[in-house]
């Protein structure tokens, strides 16, 4: 039995539900509700707070390192990675103009991407550099990747013989953006149910009908699924699989040499300095399959190469202690270009950011949220 009160403000048929409070929900939630103003704009939520990638992430606000963009070079051609460096940049400019650098915790510390000795790899990455750089200026307007081999030894690295750097890129805290994110969308009007887990969607002509977990139905005017890692479980047909990553975090080292973000063995690993300590992620190849999961978890298989790269190469010879271990899911695919579209007159999709959400999130929050009419 609900009063008049409820109806008229919690249960009145939403113009827009947006599953998934990662990044790009909540971002094409408040998108949209700046676009029309009044309109009734629902976040569902299954978990009690933001749950995905988003919240998992190492915090890297980072365009790609050389040997990942040489990579994507090679696979898609050289506009299509220009295109992403782009999108990624501007995502990255976007976010800390409307959010604040103090607001997400952004330091411009730098990035990295450093190569182990006598590796193939910065042979190949080396023989491309000063093309790469070209190619890049007129996005940066300048070049944006130099080689800082002196750093290495500043930083304590060992079992690597060089370094290339960007001072554009450099670490955030994915906590405080997405808190400070959450309270701005709540700010401007748009409402929150947390532990609204989503069975069904079903698409008919005048509305679209939301089956959730716990029994309860809920009609919206549109819909837009930003469930990322997860969107096969609504939608079955889309091209994402879930791709789990894996992160550990050491309490504080004495004497911490490592600054920054880092990119190691063609972005397989990354590490920064956070809290004192490190902040260690990847290994995903060490088991591909076994990591095309939607189960949160971790394994000792990676977990263990992930000290064994504490030890031998970001901080040899200094004693740790691992205070937390975690996973997240990102969404892939066979394309790194997130699908961003209008399914049928009423449902929308913004999923599949891959390794990438905290840089381009905000752009494609705002393609997205521009869809629906
Ligand atoms: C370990 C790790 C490290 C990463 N590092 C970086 C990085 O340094 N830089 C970078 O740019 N990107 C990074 N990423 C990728 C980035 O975090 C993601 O691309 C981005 O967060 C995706 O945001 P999203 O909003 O699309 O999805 P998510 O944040 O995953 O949000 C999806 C939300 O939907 C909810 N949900 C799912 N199914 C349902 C349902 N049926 N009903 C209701 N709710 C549902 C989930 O609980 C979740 O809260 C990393 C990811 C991981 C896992």
């Amino acid at each position: 039995m609900q009063s008049i009160w409820e109806t008229r403000q919690f249960h009145r048929t939403p113009d827009l539900v947006v599953i998934g409070s990662g990044i790009v929900g909540l971002f094409t939630a408040l998108f949209y509700k700046r676009n029309n103003p009044k309109h009734h704009v629902v976040v569902l939520e299954r978990g009690p707070f933001p749950s995905g990638a988003s919240v998992k992430n190492a915090g890297f606000a980072c365009f790609g390192s050389p040997s990942e963009l040489l990579a994507d070079l090679e696979k898609e051609g050289a506009d299509a990675m220009l295109a992403r460096v782009e999108n990624r940049w501007k995502g990255l400019l976007e976010l800390r103009a409307e959010m604040g650098d103090t607001a997400i915790g952004f330091e411009a510390s730098g990035g990295h991407e450093v190569y182990a000795a006598h590796d193939p790899l910065y042979t190949r990455v080396a023989e491309r550099f000063d093309v790469l750089n070209a190619s890049l200026r007129p996005i940066f307007g300048k070049s944006v990747f130099t080689w800082d081999d002196g750093a290495i030894a500043r930083y304590g690295l060992s079992g690597v013989d060089h370094l290339a750097h960007t001072e554009l890129e450099g670490p955030l805290d994915t906590g405080l953006l997405m808190g400070t994110l959450l309270r701005k969308v709540l700010a401007e009007g748009v409402f929150l149910r947390p532990k609204a887990d989503v069975l069904r969607v079903e698409d008919g002509p005048g509305h679209v009908r939301l089956v959730l977990q716990d029994g309860d139905e809920l009609e919206a005017a549109n819909v837009m699924i930003c469930t990322n890692g997860y969107a096969q479980q609504l939608l079955p047909e889309l091209a994402v699989v879930p791709a789990r990553g894996q992160v550990l975090q050491t309490a504080p080292i004495q004497g911490l040499r490592v600054k920054g973000t880092f990119h190691y063995q063609e972005g397989f690993y990354y590490f920064r300095d956070h809290a004192g300590g490190i902040l260690l992620g990847g290994g995903r190849n060490l088991d591909l399959t076994g990591e095309t999961t939607t189960q949160e978890g971790t394994t000792p298989l990676i977990q263990e190469a992930l000290e064994r790269l504490l030890r031998e190469v970001i901080i040899p010879d200094t004693p740790y202690t691992v205070t937390q271990r975690w996973s997240g899911i990102m969404g892939m695919g066979p394309s790194k270009t997130p699908i961003i579209e209008q399914r049928s007159d009423r449902l929308f999709v913004a999923v599949r950011m891959g390794g990438m959400g905290v840089a381009i999130g905000i752009r494609v929050a705002r393609e997205a949220a521009a869809l629906v009419r």
